[in-house]
């Protein structure tokens, strides 16, 4: 992993745009450096390190696109029916002879075109009759058939290093012949959640205690990412073990995400604890849910910054803010480090079927399930607000996103929607 400086995340504004935040992690964070060769079912979800390019034309050879019947478009005789005598049969894979002049061949989809063959009708636009073929006029020349390279020439990118490799991707490098593929290492996240009034799922809950379920909506997340997720369990609210369970897991980790304890109360410690060992900025992001965040570097080893420093990021505690800054701050974040080009997340319209007021200045996040019908999809509110609801999740399809300006919603109303289980 290439070297962090220490003040890679130093901001000086009170409020945080997501773009802001977003372009900073774009150029403060190296991207990945390194390769290793994987084979192409191990490469689903990882970044592709290197150029490919195609050192075979896709499709290999010229071929037909259809079943049907090739011939020399010259023997088409010009405003009339043709009849060609059927001189072979070719089906695909199997090696084609050339086409002699005033033959047909009947021919099917992904055969090679014989040489001097330089057009197919579709059987359907044809009619057999006695070993010959009854060819319909007005076919133009080329057609029905795929050149050799006309998907992918030789010697071209194929697929630009930096690709998250998902199934199109995939294919296409088995189809140009690649065994194995060039991919960056995955980034090691650490996960650590913190709160004293935690207690782990299974375990026998106190009077005061809540199930920790962070750490396992974020190890979720992290699923879909090229990582590897490492769950570092919870921390307490006390501010030296959360300072040296820090430190210690910087040295074998290229990322620390936590969840809670980065608000402005007396148990927030993880601020204090990233401050301690390394470099602390405190980031509050112009969004809702999800406005206190904490960005850091820790130092890899040894206390100091010498052997570069490994980003921390303080997520907030309620679920569905931690979701949301994951969204906008661990996951551009995770990307960058994993040396794959910044994706966005996908947006789309929909109608608002709600009324709606909120604070100007800050981007607003607001859970909608959506219905889908003829026109714009509708958006249906979810009936509650609070931060801290996990049915506001399940319940719900996708957020509205406000944007910063925005203070109303009405009925009707067109608006920006990012489909939350898409993103997942
Ligand atoms: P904090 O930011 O630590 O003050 O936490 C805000 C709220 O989120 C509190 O109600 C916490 O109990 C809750 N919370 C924090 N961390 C978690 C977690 N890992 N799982 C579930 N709830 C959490
Ligand atoms: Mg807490």
């Amino acid at each position: 992993m290439a070297q962090l400086s220490d003040d890679c995340f130093a901001f000086g504004g009170p409020l945080m745009s997501v773009e802001e935040a977003q372009a900073l992690i774009e150029a403060r964070i190296p991207p990945a450096e390194g390769a290793e060769q994987v084979a192409l079912r191990q490469a689903v979800g990882r970044v592709l390190a290197e150029d490919l390019r195609a050192v075979t034309p896709l499709p290999p050879f010229f071929n037909s696109a259809v079943d049907g019947y090739a011939f020399r478009h010259a023997d088409l005789v010009a405003g009339s029916e043709t009849r060609l005598p059927i001189a072979a049969r070719l089906q695909a894979g199997q090696e084609a002879h050339p086409i002699a002049p005033g033959t047909a061949i009947r021919i099917f989809t992904g055969a090679p075109m014989p040489d001097g063959a330089d057009t197919v009708m579709m059987q359907e636009d044809a009619r057999e009759e006695g070993g010959a073929v009854l060819l319909a006029a007005g076919l133009k020349r080329g057609a029905n058939c795929r050149p050799a390279g006309e998907d992918v020439a030789t010697g071209v990118v194929a697929l630009p290093a930096g690709r998250r490799l998902g199934p199109a991707e995939i294919g296409l490098a088995a189809a140009l012949g690649f065994r194995k593929l060039p991919v960056r290492p995955l980034v090691r996240v650490g996960v650590f959640s913190t709160g004293d009034e935690l207690a782990e799922p299974g375990a026998p809950l106190g009077p005061a205690q809540t199930y920790d379920s962070n750490r396992f909506t974020l190890l979720a997340l992290l699923a879909g990412l090229p990582v590897e997720a490492v769950d570092l369990g919870i921390l307490p609210d006390e501010p030296a073990a959360t300072a040296a369970a820090l430190a210690q897991a910087a040295a074998g980790h290229d990322l620390l995400l936590t969840s809670g304890g980065v608000s402005t109360g007396e148990a927030d410690h993880v601020k204090a604890a990233i401050g301690q060992g390394g470099r602390l900025v405190f980031w509050r992001l112009a969004i809702k849910p999800g406005r206190p965040a904490a960005m850091g570097v820790l130092p890899k080893a040894g206390g100091n910054f010498a052997s570069g420093g490994v980003p921390v990021v303080g997520l907030p505690g309620n679920p569905v803010a931690a979701v949301v800054t994951f969204l906008h701050l661990a996951r551009p974040l995770v990307l960058r480090l994993a040396g794959a080009a910044p994706d966005r997340l996908p947006r789309f319209s929909a109608r608002a079927d709600f009324a709606y007021r909120k604070k100007a200045g800050r981007r607003e996040y607001v859970r909608v399930r959506l219905d889908f019908g003829p026109g714009l999809p509708v958006a249906r509110k979810y009936a509650r607000e609070g931060a801290g609801l996990l049915t506001s999740l399940t319940e719900s399809d996708a957020f509205a996103e406000l944007p910063e300006d925005v203070t109303a919603v009405a009925p009707g109303d067109e608006l920006r929607i990012l489909p939350f289980r898409a993103a997942f």
